[in-house]
């Protein structure tokens, strides 16, 4: 049920049952709950409370809707992509505005989600029609390898709330393209967007059990049904390494296929040849960008000592001029966290830098309004064993660290559990090499501040994960290869 508020906001006619086996269906406890708004905590919906009795109708609508999906032609899951993808660009306003609702971002950014996340769609419509094998002869001569790809199964398919829509399409996108049916459970906080894509989906011509969505408010019991059900045969998730490891633990169980999108901490490196100009844009936009809510989000930042005082001093002036407030509102820059504990947590990091010997350089107003608001904020001189170098801060939070050499700030870079991007700024061709070559990360952004994009190999090392998504190997993701051996008679 969409609140009446939320209605006329939204100008939306979503549905907040759970999609199973393309069928709208309350949760059979009939249970909802509700999803609130972090800009003005009004409660936007209730959606479906999903348990496990509607994750055994989901898994088994999978489970039916397999073989046939995996008998389509790639021109047809192309059409349905394509036609998706269509849909999604003719409701940009109408999903900003949504994900704006349950997730706080500005519209601006929201919009660019809108756009992000309707290009997985595009890209693997275009990649279903080029799933290529390949055709080989042993080494002696005496057979023919032929490799062939098959769609893996019946997957599961779980998302964070950060970016509600692409999130959900990086998966979903490359799942179809692939044939492989998808059991599919949004975060909690952010349902509204994912059930949006499902009904778009439905819209698309996407046959009935290849998408089922659970909303819940309990993931844990939903999605451990199904990855002991011994049916699905991938799990594909994005969110916390701590969450990623439970879900590994499980999949080892049944030996399933499992890509895992986790946590960052990301290093942001001013050499002192940078130039400044674009170092601060590029600190803005890979700190700030989803108020500081991204994997990718600049976690530290290494400033060389010869430009320090200039660029954090800059820096926090553009900090200070950032606009706050509700995302809805078409100048707000930075929009709420996604809820009280998030804000928490970044004023207790702050607090312990502080603690530590770091000095705020921002104005570090309160914001004066009912939602989860925190400051943009400058640190620097943040001592290395600050509690937020170790952890994802999740903020809009800088914490500048000075550095002398090269060598110096590789190494701490690199001391990080985590290794999901990098950005480096510099003229010099030869550091940009090298800090690309020794950076232990899964991306690398030089001179820029975004690495995101869906023709791009999207992913981490170390514990931020295991696989890719996008980019050419993106759809590798979802499909086994098979190999069959063929002597060969006759002349060879
Ligand atoms: P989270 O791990 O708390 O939740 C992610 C998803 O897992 C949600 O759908 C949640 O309902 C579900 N979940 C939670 N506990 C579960 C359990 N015990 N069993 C099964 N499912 C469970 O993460 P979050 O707070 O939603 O998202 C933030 C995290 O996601 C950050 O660490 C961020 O870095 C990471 N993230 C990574 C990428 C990437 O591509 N590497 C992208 C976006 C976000």
């Amino acid at each position: 049920m969409i609140t009446a508020a939320a209605r006329t906001k939204l100008n939306t006619g979503l549905n907040t049952d759970l999609f199973i086996d393309g069928q709208w269906t309350p949760a059979s406890t009939g249970a909802t709950f509700p999803v609130e708004n972090p800009a003005t905590l009004h409660v936007l919906a209730h959606v479906a409370d999903g348990h496990v009795a509607d994750a055994e109708r989901a898994i088994q609508a999978a489970a039916a809707a397999q073989a046939g999906w995996a008998a389509t032609s790639p021109r047809q899951r192309a059409d349905i992509l394509r036609a998706a993808y269509e849909i999604i660009l003719d409701r940009t306003d109408e999903l900003a505005a949504l994900m704006t609702a349950e997730m706080g971002k500005p519209l601006a950014e929201a919009r660019g989600e809108v756009t992000y996340g309707a290009e997985f769609f595009r890209w693997f419509s275009e990649e279903a029609a080029r799933i290529n094998g390949d055709s080989t002869t042993t080494t002696d001569g005496t057979n023919r390898i032929l490799v062939t790809k098959e769609p893996v199964g019946p997957c599961v398919l779980i998302t964070p709330w950060n970016f509600p829509l692409a999130m959900g399409t990086r998966k979903i996108g490359p799942a179809i393209a692939a044939g492989c049916t998808m059991v599919f459970k949004p975060a909690e906080l952010t349902p509204l967007t994912a059930l949006a894509l499902a009904g778009i989906l439905a819209e698309a011509g996407l046959p009935s059990g290849v998408l089922n969505v659970v909303t819940t408010s309990t993931p844990a019991p939903v999605v451990e049904h199904w990855m002991s059900s011994g049916i699905a045969r991938k799990i594909s998730f994005t969110g916390s390494t701590s969450v990623g490891k439970i879900l590994l633990r499980q999949a080892a169980e049944n030996v399933m296929r499992s890509s895992m999108e986790l946590g960052g901490n990301a290093p942001f490196i001013v050499l002192p040849d940078a130039d400044l100009d674009k170092a601060l844009d590029g600190a803005i936009a890979a700190k700030m960008r989803n108020m500081g809510e991204a994997c990718t989000a600049a976690n530290r930042l290494y400033v060389h000592r010869d430009i320090v005082d200039d660029f954090s001093r800059r820096l926090a002036k553009r900090m200070d001029q950032l606009i706050v407030g509700d995302g809805a509102a078409d100048t707000t820059q930075v929009g709420p966290l996604i809820e009280q504990a998030a804000v928490t947590k970044v004023r207790i990091l702050v607090q312990d830098a502080i603690t530590r010997g770091a000095r705020v350089l921002t104005a570090n107003e309160t914001i004066d309004q009912p939602g989860y608001f925190y400051p943009p904020t400058v640190l620097v001189d943040v001592p290395a064993d600050a509690e937020m170098n170790s952890t994802e801060i999740f903020g809009p939070v800088a914490p500048i660290t000075i550095f002398d050499t090269d060598d110096e700030v590789i190494r701490a870079a690199n001391n990080s559990a985590w290794g999901l991007a990098a950005y480096v700024y510099t003229q010099d061709l030869d550091k940009a090499d090298r800090y690309s070559r020794e950076l232990e990360v899964g991306m690398v952004g030089i001179n820029t501040g975004i690495v995101s994009n869906p023709a791009a190999p999207f992913g981490g090392i170390k514990q931020s994960g295991l696989g890719r998504e996008g980019g050419r190997v993106g759809i590798d993701e979802f499909l086994e290869y098979k190999y069959t051996a063929m002597p060969i008679t006759g002349r060879r």
